[in-house]
């Protein structure tokens, strides 16, 4: 293709996209496919000459998109929003356009020093303190693909972390650079020693994460009367089990949002435990809920003070509810040397004289991989286009379209809100009331209302219009199926959330005349 040929097929490209996303709310939301609907119409083999390119885009709209679940279709209420947005995909093309790994500043000067404007940008907007901040010289952040890398990251820096306090304690000094080598002996005397926290309602990151490390992941139970978020007295329960027992705590997750129902974890309580425990580490996965931190009247809610005071990492997704295509999870750490000292191999091919001469930051030392993509233009584009009130705003949207859909349901007489909504999402079962007294909640018991519910989940899971998914909240009392509807989609309006919660009634009411429990 030369330019020419790009500059056509490029136009056409948008075209499409433009008709993709003017059509996208009268397309079913998921994919009408059966498994292998792609495979079996693929060949085996690479064609053995190029074929027109012509052809190949428009098997794009013949064969992917009918296998595509659409995230952005406004009848999208599963998971959480993966929020694309025109601006961010224009600067997703740019960035393929200068297409380069910039693990190194020296390969490519823009795509660091962008990376680090834009992530403290992102750090003050959503009120991390100053020690988050880059510009501090001492903390900093770093675009990942993912939380569960931001994540997987924040252990390896945390594994380190607490051998080298393990080899001080045993009495190793600092070297020439100041820095500690972990002795082998201290490495194979507590290397597996070591033990991640998190709670029941942690993503499945912190199991995964510890599971790498080939370490144990302690789920710890938590309680309804908590709001399912993690205390930090049964932390300390957890921690002084595992002391008895000759390990050592070097890894807490705690969670500003939990994927399940929004909880927030007790942060300052969890903190304070982790004063008597210095070996751990405090991370704080805020993936969907961390945006949220851009609305300063959320903050104290979402415990952003107690964050600021206590946690040595944080992580959000800006590619969930924040406008952002996928990918572009921002991680921030209160000191960039535990990264660092974690991270960086450094053979010679590497080095550069502005590395060398400590001037600049080699985004490399900061992430397991060498090879980067360039993230920061998608935010950039995105932070400049909407502006801090623009983002605000959408924000405020998918809140507001919980708000008003919770009022809804609290009218109902046959669903209940099961936990304190958080933000813009909303979990619901089916629990039918006395119609002759609505005020008093028939006591059914919780297998048959789990049962019911699973019918419920069954029966709008059939469907292609819709899409919601369903949980089991886990608990020190008891466990409960439940439904969530997470809103804050970009292309979603109260309209669209308003038909949705008809269509769930109108499966309700089925389940409920097929069961005898009414
Ligand atoms: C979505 C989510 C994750 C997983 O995010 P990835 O970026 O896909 O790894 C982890 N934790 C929470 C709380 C989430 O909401």
């Amino acid at each position: 293709m030369d330019i020419e040929q790009f500059r056509k097929a490029g136009y056409a490209a948008i075209d499409q996209i433009c008709d993709y996303y003017s059509n996208i709310s009268n397309v079913p939301v998921k994919a009408q496919v059966q498994p292998g609907y792609l495979i079996d119409q693929l060949p085996r083999e690479a064609p053995e000459n190029g074929q027109e390119f012509d052809e190949i885009q428009r098997d794009f709209g013949k064969l992917i998109l009918p296998g595509i679940t659409h995230w952005q279709s406004p009848s999208f209420f599963a998971y959480f929003p993966s929020n694309s947005t025109f601006e961010c995909m224009i600067a997703d093309l740019l960035s393929s356009s200068v297409s380069n790994p910039g693990f190194n500043w020296i390969c490519s000067p823009a795509c660091t020093e962008l990376e680090q404007v834009v992530v403290e940008w992102a750090a003050r907007m959503l009120g991390l303190s100053k020690e988050f901040w880059g510009s501090s010289g001492i903390g900093g952040g770093v675009i990942m693909g993912s939380a569960s890398d931001s994540a997987f990251t924040a252990a390896v820096a945390a594994r380190e972390k607490a051998l080298r306090r393990l080899s001080l304690e045993a009495g190793v000094q600092a070297g020439d650079n100041g820095q500690i080598e972990i002795p082998d002996e201290i490495r194979q005397e507590h290397g597996q020693k070591l033990v991640v926290y998190g709670s029941t309602q942690t993503h499945s990151l912190g199991a995964k994460a510890a599971l790498m490390l080939g370490l144990p992941f302690r789920a710890i139970p938590v309680s309804i009367e908590d709001q399912y978020s993690l205390r930090g007295k049964d932390v300390r329960e957890a921690i002084e089990k595992d002391k008895k027992a000759g390990l050592v705590p070097f890894l807490v997750y705690a969670t500003v949002g939990t994927t399940s129902t929004g909880a927030v974890d007790r942060i300052a309580e969890i903190g304070e435990v982790l004063k008597d425990y210095p070996t751990a580490f405090l991370h704080v996965d805020a993936a969907w809920a961390g945006v949220a931190y851009a609305l300063p009247q959320y903050r104290e809610s979402l415990r952003l003070k107690e964050v600021n005071e206590h946690a040595d990492s944080f992580c959000t997704n800006f590619h969930k509810w924040g406008l952002t295509t996928f990918d572009c999870s921002i991680f921030c750490v209160k000191n960039r040397k535990d990264l660092t000292q974690a991270l960086d191999v450094t053979p010679p091919f590497l080095r550069s004289k502005e590395a060398d001469a400590g001037t600049v930051i080699d985004y490399r030392n900061w992430q397991p991989s060498l090879g980067r993509r360039f993230r920061s233009i998608k935010l950039w584009f995105v932070l400049r286009s909407f502006g801090i009130s623009g983002f605000q705003k959408h924000l405020e949207r998918g809140i507001e379209h919980r708000q008003k859909l919770t009022e809804i349901v609290e009218r109902s007489n046959t669903f209940e809100i099961v936990t304190t909504p958080n933000l813009s999402l909303l979990v619901f079962r089916l629990h039918p009331k006395d119609p002759k007294d609505p005020k008093d909640n028939r006591e059914v018991d919780d297998d048959k209302l789990n049962l019911l519910n699973q019918k419920l989940h069954q029966k709008l899971d059939s469907r292609y219009d819709i899409f919601l998914t369903q949980t089991v909240l886990h608990s020190k009392e008891r466990n409960i199926f439940c439904i969530r509807l997470a809103m804050g989609g970009v292309n979603t309006t109260f309209e669209d959330v308003k038909r949705a919660w008809e269509i769930v009634e109108l499966e309700g009411d089925k389940v409920l005349q097929e069961d005898d429990l009414v």
